[in-house]
């Protein structure tokens, strides 16, 4: 396969047995980034050069026989939400369009020190908000697969990268879906860690109590090793988790015969599609035949997870991006009369109508008359669901669900209809509510050649069982071997 279109891994091989240099590497994914991404969206900004610096590193090390990190010379985007400094991070906001990056957040520090160059900024919907890319202020993504039809949200670029070998490996954040929703369209995986697992130190916040970065990729493998390179304590953020990542990516391979794999009923019914449910069913029958326990497991709560995440995440959100005032960040207003003039101005030309409409509902779910009706109640049922959760890994080892009822729907087919839009975040909201890890592989494809993920969610910490499971369904399945025809 051509050099571009394979894994990490199958890279990080061709560099040490030096069938390629990491300049070469790098230089091939500018070449596709240049041809394909005026079509595709994909980018906000671009770091050809400093990626270029990488890269020459990587090729010194080889060239002394060193050894090099796995991800080492691996061409990477990030998110547009994450810092690195000296570069834009606009959030892919208006409010933001000319803010460069103070300093590194600690995932981009991390890649740095495994010399994984970076080649640019990938496009999302505005502030994270949205399921479709067509939230960003700047241009939509379209999906590799059918250039009519959206890549998922709010991380397309970061997946649409991937899955259109623009980049091997990618990051994005997910505050109630928004890596798994956008692999499971574009046909990669992307894959959520534990709550507080990755330092979101340097990400520009949306829900703080639900936000999470993790890794995009075409193989378990690869983004196993993205995560260990990201993962682990930090103590410039307060929510991050002081505990042992572990060694997963020695440990993937393991005989899952006593695996017990909990299908969730309620996403297994109604507004499926029948595509998206014999994929499904498929890779449970796979699960099967490898010797797992199946179990259906119903979470009776799910169904209230859509109506706890808009009011949890807009409250949240409503009280995060308050920063952007005209003051300390990015845009200002002109022609103002007074300060209040400026901030109103200011917010009113910045935010696009997603962000607006969050701001507005967060800040009404807050506010001191509604608080109790609406914000108190939200976290109450997360708890409850949270309990329902628990109750379900006592009983199994996996949960397993469709990650989207349907696979992705066409460019501005949802884009006037916010309700309609939300929906489409039904099976992956509930992990950001509990706080579990999840991930969304391809498993299949429907009738019209569009890829199919399959989402797997395990207890909090346990990314060891998480992958591993998934590694083994991947290596039976052999779906992520294959790529769109761009
Ligand atoms: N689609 C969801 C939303 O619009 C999730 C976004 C995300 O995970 N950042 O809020």
């Amino acid at each position: 396969m051509e050099l571009l279109k394979r894994t990490a891994k199958e890279q990080h091989e061709a560099l040490i047995n030096k069938e390629v240099s990491a300049v070469e590497l790098v230089n091939a994914s500018i070449e596709r980034i240049e041809k394909l991404d005026g079509t595709l969206g994909a980018f906000n900004s671009l770091t050809f050069e400093s990626a270029i610096e990488t890269a020459k590193k990587v090729d010194e090390k080889i060239a002394k026989n060193e050894a090099i990190p796995p991800l080492a010379g691996i061409p990477t985007a990030l998110k547009d939400n994450m810092n690195a400094v000296g570069t834009k991070t606009t959030c892919s906001s208006k409010i933001l369009e000319n803010f460069v990056s103070p300093y590194d957040a600690t995932i981009t520090t991390k890649l740095k020190e495994n010399l994984v160059p970076i080649m640019g900024k990938a496009n999302l919907d505005e502030f994270a908000m949205g399921s479709s890319n067509e939230n960003s202020a700047f241009k939509i993504v379209r999906n590799p697969y059918n250039l009519n039809k959206v890549p998922g949200g709010s991380s397309g670029g970061s997946a649409a990268s991937v899955s259109a070998s623009e980049v091997t490996l990618s990051l994005g954040s997910d505050t109630g879906g928004s890596i798994r929703l956008p692999a499971s369209f574009c046909g990669i995986t992307g894959f959520k860690p534990t709550y507080g697992r990755v330092s979101r130190y340097g990400l520009i916040a949306f829900a703080s109590s639900l936000d999470q970065i993790g890794p995009f990729g075409r193989s378990i493998e690869d983004v196993t090793n993205l995560y260990e390179a990201i993962a682990g304590y930090d103590t410039k953020d307060s929510t991050s988790l002081n505990l042992e990542v572990g060694n997963i990516s020695k440990n993937l391979k393991r005989d899952i015969k006593d695996l017990r794999v909990g299908v969730i009923k309620e996403l297994m019914s109604e507004g499926v599609s029948d595509d998206v449910k014999l994929a499904t069913e498929n890779a449970i029958k796979t699960y099967e035949k490898l010797g797992a326990k199946i179990k259906e497991i119903s979470l009776p709560l799910l169904k209230h997870s859509i109506g706890v995440y808009y009011i949890v995440a807009t409250a949240e959100a409503s009280s995060n991006l308050a920063r952007f005032d005209g003051v300390k960040y990015g845009y200002r207003a002109q022609n103002c009369e007074n300060l209040l003039d400026m901030y109103c101005k200011t917010r009113a030309e910045g935010f696009g109508p997603e962000v607006k409409r969050r701001i507005m509902l967060g800040t009404y779910a807050l506010s001191s008359g509604y608080y109790d009706a609406y914000y108190k109640k939200a976290q109450q049922l997360r708890r409850l669901i949270a309990n329902d959760f628990e109750k379900a890994f006592r009983e199994v080892d996996i949960l397993v669900s469709p990650t989207c009822p349907t696979t992705a729907f066409d460019l501005n087919s949802k884009a006037d209809n916010p309700l309609e839009m939300y929906l489409t975040d039904i099976a992956t909201i509930s992990s950001n509510l509990v706080g579990s890890p999840a991930l969304s592989m391809p498993v299949g494809f429907d009738k019209e050649n569009m890829p199919i993920g399959l989402q797997i969610i395990a207890k909090k910490l346990d990314e060891l069982t998480l992958l591993q499971a998934a590694y083994a369904l991947e290596q039976e399945l052999g779906v992520y071997n294959l790529r769109p025809d761009i």
